[in-house]
């Protein structure tokens, strides 16, 4: 390893060292209050995440897998019913469909985007069809104008997964604000992160934010009256306290990444085998992660860790060849761009806090590797 170089893959310490005080104040507030899991805080940040997002309502709950799970359970889907989404997602999305009893149908991926191909939705619809789940992967909205036509002139649900797109918007309007329901986690790495876990359903759809308000309370009604099956996916009072404060840094932080991502996309444009993201209108992608696409990927991977760079991986197999899912019957080649995307991607060095020379090491580390593994 280059002793003189480390580029760390994200960096969370310097992410909360400007507001370290105001975060361990907020923290402070909720042990002197003694509201841990529910209650004020997390109703407080519910409020400012919905106008965040501009829908009416934000259900604050334990993880983004809770969002997607109940999100499925309040649409009353559940066994003989199947749910549409792509193999090139974090397992997550394809566990919470699973967790309704229903069953989950792949669309494959635009090659561009890494997102949902609208064009090859229509085919994967079938009578049983409830819902169809676009994934923001990487932080790039999926093109939801095309995906909510389809699902409207069928009468089906679409539940985003916007698990890596908190703040994009398209069309003027935020990710998460397309659908009956938007989900996001605030799994620490992501863009918008919490102390822990922490996840949250946005909704314009008052029945639908009722029944996630009494799902993720163990089907409550009211206080030991239960009038349906829930579970426990409450948010915690501190979760919502850190979130509600890192709130109002959030675009700028978009914005930082944002430009970090045009930096390294001039540097690497013209690479011969190195295949930089395509541009997309700055608003619209948030660059949670930034990734490129090369060939022979773990000799790439080690040589720029020789150099003293981590890079990481998202994701190396696609979900429809998890052993977990083969009870679903798929093959290698069922979804061509899916499996071709996951053997290529490799994700570099992203956070807010990057600075232009690490961005100009990552990309000499990156053009150096290239040609090395191109040449051998
Ligand atoms: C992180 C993530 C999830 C799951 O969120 P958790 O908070 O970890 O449960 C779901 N989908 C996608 C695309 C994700 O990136």
């Amino acid at each position: 390893m280059n002793p003189s170089i480390h580029i760390p893959f994200t960096d969370l310490t310097a992410h909360h060292a400007p507001i370290r005080r105001e975060l361990m104040e907020a923290i402070g507030g909720v042990i002197d209050s003694g509201a841990f899991s529910g209650g004020p805080f997390v109703e407080a940040f519910e409020k400012d995440f919905s106008s965040y997002c501009r829908t009416r309502f934000c259900v604050g709950v334990g993880s983004g897998t809770d969002a997607l799970w109940l999100s499925l359970a309040a649409l009353e889907i559940g066994p003989g019913d199947e749910v549409i989404t792509v193999p090139a997602t974090f397992v997550a999305t394809v566990e919470a469909i699973i967790r309704t009893g229903a069953r989950p149908v792949f669309v494959d991926i635009d090659p561009l985007t890494y997102t949902m191909n609208p064009e090859k939705l229509e085919e994967a619809i079938s009578s049983r069809t409830k819902a169809i789940i676009p994934v923001h992967l990487y932080g790039r909205m999926a093109d939801m104008r095309s995906v909510v036509k389809v699902a409207e002139s069928y009468g089906i649900a679409v539940v985003e997964d916007a698990a890596q797109a908190h703040g994009a918007s398209r069309h003027g309007r935020r990710a998460g604000s397309f659908g009956v329901t938007g989900c996001f986690s605030f799994y620490p790495g992501k863009n918008l992160g919490a102390f822990g876990e922490a996840g949250a359903v946005v909704t314009d759809d008052k029945v639908i934010a009722d029944r996630l308000r009494s799902l993720r309370e163990h089907g409550q009604h009211a206080r030991n009256d239960h009038r349906v099956i829930g579970w426990n996916c409450r948010m915690d009072g501190i979760q919502a306290a850190v979130l509600r404060l890192k709130l109002g840094e959030l675009d700028a932080n978009n914005k930082r990444r944002a430009a970090h991502a045009v930096h390294y996309t001039r540097l690497l444009t013209g690479i011969p085998g190195l295949v930089p993201p395509a541009p997309d209108d700055a608003n619209a992608h948030i660059s949670h992660l930034y990734v490129i696409q090369v060939p022979e990927r773990e000799r790439f991977v080690a040589r720029m860790l020789d150099r003293g760079i981590e890079c990481s991986i998202h994701y190396p197999v696609p979900v429809h060849l998890q052993e977990a899912y083969s009870y679903l019957g798929h093959r290698t080649g069922d979804f061509p761009i899916s499996e071709s995307c996951a053997a290529h991607v490799v994700s570099l060095p992203m956070h807010a806090n990057l600075t232009p020379v690490q961005i100009e090491e990552v990309a000499a580390a990156a053009a150096e590797a290239i040609g090395a593994v191109i040449a051998a």
